[in-house]
């Protein structure tokens, strides 16, 4: 029997407007992911669910999809205000009660993965300098939760939402960490920041097998992509924005656009252009966003994993690409 979730949209002052949260009231009151600290957040997500019948208090289960600080930050708000257990997979669980370390580890990861792409001074160089705030501030939106409130769920056996079985599946790509939920008999998913109407972004993150290298974003989300289509889902539950019907049509669209990029990409580089900054000011024309330049990266990626690009550090100490 498919399951009827209410979407609650939170606040999200990064990139995306709004996160959702599902709410699930029967048998056990339960959230898939918390939205991110903040006060308005935390008022909208009371308001919210009172409006539906329930209180905060009432809540106890709370599941994240993965270790963004939009998904998983006010889990602990929620905690401190309820018998709540937050459910973690394997990927995530460090995050619950770890997150100053492991942040401080992810976020040296994407200033240093930057410097070697990306020229200081350069248009995208200032954008990330002006980012320290962003880097510090992280953590006054997402708190971690004492060891005793976090149950780790294994991947592998599934878990239960609103009373009936659902898959666990790993699906990376946007994020090292995120799983998504499916429902065999429906076809439905709760698909986190896998599968949402605009294609996710590949943001730069350790790799679960060693956690000193960052795992290639946008060559593993491709091969999620691949996972998803052939489990031809009927009706998605994404971590921003509405439900989404006729997932595969999105998911080809998707691809499509990130192979047109690709095929731009190879052609600049084809003609001449070496690096980050000269690739970036083309594709994107000086439209300086956080989810652009990750992208920029992950098509060098995807490029280089394809064989059709080589990469070389110059004296400089920034990437210069070519093709053979
Ligand atoms: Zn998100």
């Amino acid at each position: 029997m498919a399951i009827n979730p209410i979407r609650i949209a939170l606040p999200e002052i990064l990139n995306m407007q709004t996160v959702n949260c599902w709410l699930i009231k029967e048998p056990v009151p339960t959230l898939i992911d918390s939205g991110e600290l903040t006060e308005e957040s935390w008022k909208s997500l009371n308001q919210q669910i009172e409006e539906n019948g329930v209180s905060v208090g009432d809540i106890e289960r709370v599941i994240i999809t993965h270790a963004h600080v939009d998904h998983m930050g006010m889990a602990n708000r929620i905690v401190e205000n309820s018998n709540a257990k937050v459910w973690l997979s394997e990927y995530a669980y460090q995050w619950g009660y770890d997150v100053n370390q492991l942040w401080t580890q992810r976020s040296t990861l994407i200033k240093n993965t930057f410097a070697q792409y990306i020229n200081s001074d350069s248009p995208v160089g200032q954008l990330f300098g002006q980012t320290k705030s962003f880097f510090s501030g992280m953590l006054n939106m997402w708190e971690p939760i004492p060891k005793e409130s976090i149950v780790a769920f294994d991947s592998e056996s599934g878990i239960d939402i609103g009373g009936e079985q659902w898959d666990v599946i790993y699906a990376p790509g946007h994020s090292s960490t995120q799983t998504v939920f499916f429902h065999k008999e429906s076809r439905h998913m709760f698909s986190a920041d896998m599968l949402l109407k605009l294609a996710p972004t590949p943001v730069i993150e350790m790799d679960p097998d060693d956690p000193t290298t960052r795992q290639k974003g946008l060559p593993t989300l491709i091969q999620s992509f691949d996972k998803m289509r052939k489990l031809n889902i009927q009706k998605a539950y994404p971590g921003h924005y509405e439900a989404l019907d006729n997932v595969n049509a999105l998911i080809d669209n998707q691809l499509n656009r990130i192979e047109n990029r690709l095929e731009e990409t190879y052609q600049l580089i084809k003609s001449g252009s070496k690096t980050y900054d000269d690739l970036y000011g083309t594709v994107y024309a000086n439209r300086l966003s956080f989810p652009a330049t990750v992208m920029m990266i992950g098509y060098l990626d995807e490029l280089e994993e394809r064989g059709l690009i080589k990469k070389e550090m110059t004296s400089e100490g920034i990437y210069s690409f070519r093709t053979d």
